[in-house]
């Protein structure tokens, strides 16, 4: 029935189609980044814990786990290439952290440089202290800010007066923000900071989809100011722009997570590194036939899908061949329209590391954000130094500079010598950065970040509904609920979890 075929990475000695004692259930978890580790994690667990057994086999098609995440050692920088930390108010990474004995591995942001700057007019100004992402949580910084003109401010002011949306009809994040606060508000600061995050067009991301809390703000307490000053006066919320007090990084770059979570995951599980899974079919007899790239098929009684979504539609359309069971072939047929229609945007992240002496700007902040109207190349300029201790050596300080995204799609079409050159020259314009660096280097991040556009909670709760009728499998991943870290390690988790309890109960 099954054949093994020629692994990497092979730890565990399975027999393939043995029965095992407790005849555990054999799942099939695809892809290794934050979703897929997580997953494969937490069906470990449970089979650990409880009475039904789990035989776990993670595919993923890299060398390396943590998708898009990775740490490098580049002479004595070390270099986030991909995500440089996550938010603690969601517990989920920090809860993982703790279950594999990383808490103390985990360091808050440095107190010092606190705080960012946003380009106005080729200069950088400081964000108002207290900015909650898209509302202020204070009236004097913004009073004071030099980033809007006097009929900017009170035109946000006025939000203080402002009635909530009487219908709750899902609208654009920039709609959003211009019916509370006005065109300058967005256009000068809230564009950019949603922007540099997402990578993403505010005037098509959902607002319900992407960040649900300001609705929720808005039909709670009418007013964002409102609602934003009592949450910071809860929180004693202490950054501006990102609350920075609330997020954290393993000491030795978030790698640390990925790589702990392969060595756990390892122990208890089949791993396949370098094998891309290139199909699944569901077979008669109900289980999975997952074929990889080396064109070995195996069988699963369940799979978690944690892939980018056009991945996962991918491999999943070979399900739609059982043309005697048009229920299933019609649901995937749906499936992986839905998943396909998920668009998704490319950016990349130019790494450098700069003599402090050589940098005209005090950088005192932790990054620097870019409105569109600004019209320059690049999305945003991170101090990653700044940031978190150990990054750089004394006297110098790494750089991570954003270009792309939804907003710039043309820049990756560029050389990876025509960005490095972009952005020196950008680097000197808005920082007054001279001199060699001492690296600099392009980190291209192809169709990485998902576009929630509007219709994108209506587009998941069918995809969920569909799902939910085809027994063994789960789909997990950026491209559903939440982008950052802990939105997947939830992802995963969930999946892993309701799958083991419908195997449980068959
Ligand atoms: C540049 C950048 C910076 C970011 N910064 C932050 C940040 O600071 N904080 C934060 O919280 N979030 C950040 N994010 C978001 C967050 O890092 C990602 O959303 C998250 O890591 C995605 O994890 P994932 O497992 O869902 O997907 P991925 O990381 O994309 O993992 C999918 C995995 O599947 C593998 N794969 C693909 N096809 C196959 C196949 N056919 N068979 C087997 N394997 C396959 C891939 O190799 C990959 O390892 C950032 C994202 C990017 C791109």
């Amino acid at each position: 029935m099954t054949e093994k075929p020629a692994n990497k990475e092979y730890k565990r000695t399975h027999m393939p189609g043995s029965s095992v004692e407790s005849d555990p259930k054999r799942i099939a978890v695809i892809g290794g980044g934050a979703s897929g580790l997580a997953a494969a994690h937490r069906l470990i667990e449970l089979s650990i814990d409880g009475t039904t057994k789990f035989d776990v086999t993670l595919f993923e098609s890299s060398d390396a786990p943590g998708g898009v995440a990775a740490t490098r050692q580049i002479g004595d920088y070390l270099v986030e290439t991909g995500p440089d930390m996550f938010i603690t108010n969601q517990p989920a990474a920090v809860n993982l952290c703790q279950r594999m004995g990383l808490s103390d591995e985990l360091i808050p942001t440095e107190t010092e440089h606190r705080g960012s700057l946003v380009l106005r007019k080729g200069k950088p100004v400081r964000v108002p202290e207290g900015f909650m992402l898209i509302s202020p949580a204070r009236v004097w910084p913004v009073l004071t800010s030099r980033i809007f003109s006097p009929l900017g401010k009170l035109r946000m002011g006025l939000e203080y007066l402002l009635p909530r949306k009487k219908d709750q009809t899902d609208e654009t994040l920039a709609g959003f923000v211009k019916r509370r606060f006005g065109s300058e508000a967005f256009d000068r600061l809230i564009q950019p900071l949603v922007g540099g995050i997402y990578t993403s067009d505010p005037e098509k991301l959902s607002l319900q989809a992407t960040l649900p809390r300001f609705l929720e703000m808005e039909q709670k307490h009418r007013s964002l100011i409102i609602a934003s000053r009592k949450q910071a006066a809860a929180q004693e919320s202490d950054g501006s722009g990102a609350r920075y007090g609330l997020f954290t990084a393993p000491r030795n770059g978030i790698s640390v997570l990925f790589n702990r979570l392969m060595d756990v995951v390892r122990e208890q599980a089949v791993v396949r590194l370098g094998e891309a899974v290139t199909a699944v079919s569901k077979q008669k007899t109900g289980r999975f036939a997952v074929t990889s790239q080396s064109g070995a098929t195996d069988y699963f009684d369940g799979i978690v899908v944690a892939l980018p979504a056009f991945h996962a539609a991918k491999i999943l359309e070979p399900c739609i061949t059982h043309r005697d069971e048009t229920s299933l072939t019609e649901s995937i047929q749906e499936i992986t329209r839905l998943l396909n229609e998920i668009e998704y945007s490319s950016a990349a992240v130019v790494v450098s590391g700069h003599r402090l002496t050589d940098i005209e700007h005090p950088l005192d902040a932790f990054g620097l954000v870019v409105p569109a109207i600004e019209n320059r190349k690049v999305l945003a300029i991170s101090f990653t130094s700044r940031k978190f201790p150990g990054r750089a050596p004394e006297g110098r300080i790494l750089l991570r500079t954003f270009v792309g995204g939804a907003m710039q799609p043309e820049m990756l079409d560029q050389s990876d010598d025509e960005i490095t050159k972009t952005v020196h020259a950008e680097l000197k314009s808005i920082l007054g950065v001279n001199g060699e660096p001492d690296f600099i280097e392009v980190c291209r991040h192809e169709r990485s970040m998902p576009q929630y556009h509007l219709g994108h909670c209506e587009r998941v709760a069918r995809i969920r509904e569909l799902i939910e009728g085809i027994e063994g499998l789960e789909l997990a991943g950026n491209a559903f609920s939440g982008v950052g870290i802990p939105d997947c390690i939830s992802s995963g988790e969930s999946a892993a979890t309701r799958l083991a309890e419908q195997l449980a109960s068959t």
